[in-house]
């Protein structure tokens, strides 16, 4: 057994819901303190259950469980933030469930993420107020760099050697940036213009605040989405929800054959 109390109270987000039997359904919670967790709420698709609302997926509550034999059981919800401007916007909520899956498939059961939890609760405030959803990009750096992918984007991914200013070849196979002696040994990767690593290397060391205040026009932001797409996907598997919805953000630039460096501002962040 994990020596946990039989009855305890975390704070925690609702990654997912899945239904089961009549009325029961199983929460993925993500919490500061217990990690990633399935536990089950019975009679919660009732219309008088009174955790109903509390269990929402994207909602911040603070729970209370039972231990249980298999699965622990929810015997209270309260809402701290239901997130409501998030549901409300078909574009915020994507990107919200699409962070939440993200979460989901880089963490294992129980394993207290205490950075990445405050990054989760972080992207749903900004994406709560009116931050632009280029935070979803931050997001994207932040989990690969905590789950252990860090990109590397100061020395060459292949042999370590500084990487002069300029457009650089960026290979997600590679681990980052490669410098120009070791192109040929990178097997794929896509050119990345000095204004997209800057806005990577912000995004590395910013809160997801301060990279709310980054003007990004719309061809650096699909510069930095489509390197950070190529990142995602070499660490999940294309198949996932998270892989598609990678996809669909990358589908409208394969079809405009846009370079990867091209006339685009970057207005350094101000005030960092
Ligand atoms: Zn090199």
């Amino acid at each position: 057994m994990t020596g946990r109390a039989r009855s305890y109270n975390t704070e925690g987000v609702i990654l997912r819901r899945r239904n089961l039997g009549e009325a029961d359904s199983i929460f993925t919670v993500f919490s500061a303190r217990e990690g990633k967790f399935d536990a089950i709420a019975r009679g919660v698709r009732k219309p008088r259950s009174h955790m109903r609302g509390h269990l929402e997926p994207l909602t911040r509550s603070q729970l209370h469980l039972a231990q249980g034999r298999n699965l622990d059981v929810f015997t209270q919800a309260e809402t701290i933030a239901a997130y409501r401007a998030v549901r409300d916007d078909l574009d915020r909520l994507a990107l919200a469930l699409y962070c939440c899956e993200l979460v989901d498939r880089f963490t294992v059961e129980r394993a207290p993420q205490p950075l990445l939890y405050d990054l989760l609760n972080e992207l749903l405030e900004g994406l709560d107020s009116d931050a632009p959803l280029t935070i979803g990009r931050a997001f994207e750096l932040r989990i690969l760099s905590l789950s252990g992918f860090e990109i590397q984007l100061s020395a060459c991914a292949l042999c370590g050697s500084r990487i002069p200013e300029g457009d650089t070849l960026f290979s997600a196979m590679a681990g980052g940036l490669v410098c120009d002696p070791c192109r040929p040994k990178a097997e794929t990767g896509r050119l990345l213009s000095v204004r997209a690593i800057k806005v990577l290397r912000f995004a590395r060391s910013a809160t997801i605040g301060q990279f709310a205040g980054l003007r990004l026009d719309e061809a650096l932001e699909r510069e930095v989405q489509r390197a950070l797409a190529d990142a995602i996907r070499q660490v999940l598997d294309r198949e996932t929800n998270a892989g598609r919805y990678v996809d669909s953000l990358a589908r409208p630039l394969r079809d405009t054959g846009r370079t990867a460096a091209g006339d685009v501002q970057w207005s350094p962040p101000s005030g960092s």
